[in-house]
Order: structure tokens, then sequence, then C-alpha cells
């Protein structure tokens, strides 16, 4: 790393521990320092463009230049900067945006609770099922069910859900209480010839048979992402909610949709609990609820569960949990703002349109001697890289591959992201139908330069 001294670059390898970084790396190589946005681009300190094909961290729906939402915030900061929420305390933006959120999301959802992200969001859903069941009088009934390759956050408890090494690896997690099933993803887990209906049954048998092993009274929950995200965009295979979420009713098994990507549109409906026809107990939302301009998350849940919780308050004393800043006055002010922008201009819409646009642009490359999968389903995408398309075979080691397509669309000044050597896509909603043509011929001339660095 060569920045000069007082440089960002320079400061910010003296001073910083970056979340998500190799360490020594990061000292070596130093950042890209990232300068400002506007639409669906982002500049670096040094000048250069970049389409921001990843929303962020799947998260800025309305792009890095929407007006609106600074005025929210700016005017709540001047009416009323901060208040809690603790204690019978209230203020009018976090009650309009609850309401929006019940009104919109699907039936069955009636209450709300705010947290700052969807990690805090995630060990909140488990702390309220835990204190629900303890409540309700069945305290052994702990258990949480989730997939491998899910993605549910970084704390002791949503680290644990998440079913990646890497969050694991170093950390002690899991805890005992979290158990995983294997991934729905058809290309690389389905049995030769497999159906998708098929491998969804076995899967839906699979949980079955897990929730049997450890006791149907000791199982609780069972949380999914309906659209697998940071496990590398995985698209579920046909019927399989609607046969897992069967199987969680018949031993009185909550159902938890993580919608903290796939919410507000990504997958071309509101919610992806619309697309694959889920009736979840409790859903969670965060990054597009205020397009990351603000740090909010939402956990929306059933009647059922807060008359648990309301009459163990009464019986085994207040609900002791919550954040200074849960339900910030003005986090919730830009999240009123943002879903009122993406429903006056239609903006989910917007995303199926575009998404189709962006996947078909995709499929040309299914071709491709590196691409084993392209899946994706409204403006969610990924292309899966593989050493050998006949047998599937990864390359050796994972990431390496896919890391180098991630650096190439830097030099093609788009910013994508590889889950292994998975590459995603994500771009925010308002992305057009050019705009979403160009991300793709940009990948197609990363792919080209690492296709032929590897003598392919
Ligand atoms: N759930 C899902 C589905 C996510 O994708 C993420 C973040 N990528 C989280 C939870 C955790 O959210 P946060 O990073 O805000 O803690």
């Amino acid at each position: 790393m060569d920045a000069l001294p007082n440089s960002t670059a320079a400061r910010d390898v003296a001073y910083l521990l970056h979340p998500y970084t190799n360490a020594r790396a990061h000292e070596r190589d130093g950042p890209i320092v990232i300068a400002k946005g506007e639409g669906i681009h982002l500049w670096d300190d040094a000048g250069n463009k970049y389409i921001e094909a990843m929303s962020g961290l799947w998260s800025v729906g309305l792009g890095f230049s929407e007006k609106r939402l600074v005025e929210a915030a700016y005017k709540q900061l001047q009416i009323l900067p901060y208040s809690h929420t603790f204690t019978h305390k209230a203020h009018e933006p976090s009650v309009e945006l609850a309401e929006m959120l019940v009104k919109m999301t699907p039936d069955g959802l009636d209450r709300v609770h705010f947290t700052n992200s969807g990690s805090e969001a995630n060990d909140t859903v488990v702390k309220m099922v835990w204190f629900y069941n303890n409540a309700i009088g069945r305290p052994e009934k702990k258990k949480f069910i989730s997939r491998l390759n899910g993605y549910h956050g970084i704390t002791i408890a949503s680290g644990s859900l998440t079913g990646l090494p890497a969050n694991h690896r170093g950390f002690d997690l899991p805890l005992p209480q979290m158990k995983h099933v294997t991934t729905p993803h058809h290309y690389r887990f389905a049995e030769e010839g497999e159906t998708e209906e098929e491998f969804s049954t076995r899967l839906a048998e699979e949980l079955e048979a897990k929730i049997l092993e450890e006791g149907p009274e000791t199982v609780a929950a069972f949380i999914g992402e309906p659209v697998i995200g940071a496990g590398g965009v995985l698209v579920p295979p046909a019927g399989y909610w609607p046969k897992v979420q069967a199987v969680c009713r018949k031993y009185d098994v909550l159902v938890v949709a993580d919608e903290v990507i796939n919410g507000f549109g990504r997958t071309g409906k509101m919610f992806a609990c619309e697309t694959y026809d889920i009736q979840p107990d409790v859903l969670v939302l965060s990054k597009q609820i205020t397009s990351s301009y603000q740090p909010l998350a939402a956990i929306v849940f059933s009647d059922k569960i807060y008359q648990g919780i309301a009459d163990g308050s009464e019986a085994l004393g207040t609900f002791g949990h919550g954040f200074t800043t849960s339900g910030h006055p003005v986090a919730t002010a830009v999240g009123v703002e943002n879903i009122k922008i993406i429903q006056e201009r239609d903006l989910v819409s917007n995303a199926a349109k575009v998404g189709d646009v962006m996947r078909g642009e995709l499929a040309k490359y299914a071709d491709h001697p590196l691409v084993g999968e392209v899946r994706g389903v409204g403006l969610i995408a990924a292309c899966e890289l593989v050493a050998d398309k006949a047998t599937k075979a990864k390359f050796d080691p994972v990431g390496k591959v896919g890391m180098s397509v991630f650096k190439a669309g830097h030099e093609h000044g788009v910013i994508l992201r590889a889950t292994g050597d998975s590459v995603c896509f994500c771009p925010p909603l308002i992305t057009t139908e050019e705009q979403a043509v160009d991300i793709v011929a940009r990948f197609g001339k990363a792919l080209e330069d690492v296709r032929k660095a590897l003598g392919r």
C-alpha cells in the first residue's frame, strides 16, 4: 500500500479493524475509499466510477442520492432527534412505521418490534420465542432449526442460526440450541435425476426427521430466508416452502421468514413470502426498510406470539429486552418515507421488470466455460462458477476465482460480490433496463478476463 501518510487510506489502515476483512491482507492492500454516491453509482477517492450492482450490502434500494430520505431525516432531527420507546414512551414515527408494516405485510402479522440491525432482530426473535414459550408454560421448547448456507447475522444467537463456517469458526459457535439442515440448493445437492419437487420433498422429510430426532417438544422455530442471499443467492426449488411449512405446522414449530434481503420488492413482489406462498409467524425486515440510510430492522409477528409475551410480562415480569435506539425516531421517519417512495414509484414492479432483463442477459452466460449455473428471481441473481461444467466440480480453493471476477469487475466499473465462487447481483430497485444490461455486460468482460487468465 503506497497511500500518502495522511490519506484516508493510510489512516484507515492505522486505526480500524474492518468487519468481514482479513486484517493482514488489508494492511498490505489497503482500502478502496468510497467518496460519494449518486443514483446507482459510487465514486472512489481517485475518481473512479462504479455501478453498485450489489446495492451496498443488498440494501440501498433507492440508490445513493434520494433527497426525500435526507429531508425526512433532517426534518425529524429538528423536531425530535431522539426519544426512546422503553417504559411506556412512544413517538409518532415509530408508531407510523409499525402501523404501515402491519398493514402492508401478509395477513396474520399484527405487531412490530424494532431493532437497529438484522442480527439484533434475529437475536431478538430467539429471545422473544424463548420468552413466549416460557410464558405459555413449555420451557423445554427452545431449539431453532435453520439451514446450512443460510445467513441470519453475526451476534451470538443470530450467528448460531447462520449456517456458514466462517461465522462459527473461531467464535465457539453455534449455540447448542441451534440445529442446521440441508440447504435448498438443487444444482448442488439434488441427486442424479431428482426433480425440484422431489428434492423439496426429501428436504421436508429431512426436516421432519430432525424435529423427531430432537423431540418436537424441544423445537421452537424454523428460520429461513425465502431466497438465501449471502449464502450465494439460492432460489428455493419448486414446492420447498409449502412442504417445509406443513412440517412445521404439524409439530407446532413457528415459521420465521428472514426477509432482511428479500423484503421490499427484491423478489418482484413486496415480500418474498408472497412470491413463495409462505405464511410466517414472524417476518424479519431490515436493509431496504430505510434503503440503509439509517440503521433499522423490524420484527413483524403474530398476535398469538404477542398475547403470549404480553401475558408473560405479567407472569414472568417485564419483557426485559430493548436497545437504547430501538425504534429510533430518525430511523423510523426515514423508513416511512422510504416505503412511501417504493409504493409511489411502484419500484416493486420495476424490480420485477428490470430483474427479467437482468436475468435474461445473465442467462446468455449459461454456456460460458466457467459458469455452472445461472439463477435468480426478481432483481437478485447469481452465477455459480465451476472448474468443470460436466461434473460441477468446484475450483480449488473455493472462492479464489470468484474473488478474481469480483476484482476484475472493479476494473470494468462494476461492484459485484463473490460468495465462494457464486458471483452475486443485487442492484438498487431504481435500476433501469439499460443499466441492467450494462451491469451484465461489464460482468461479462470481467468473466472473460478471468477465463483468459486461467487459460481456459
Ligand atoms: N439476515 C439476513 C438474511 C441478512 O442478509 C443479513 C445481513 N446480510 C442479516 C440477517 C444480518 O443483518 P445485519 O448485517 O444488519 O446485522
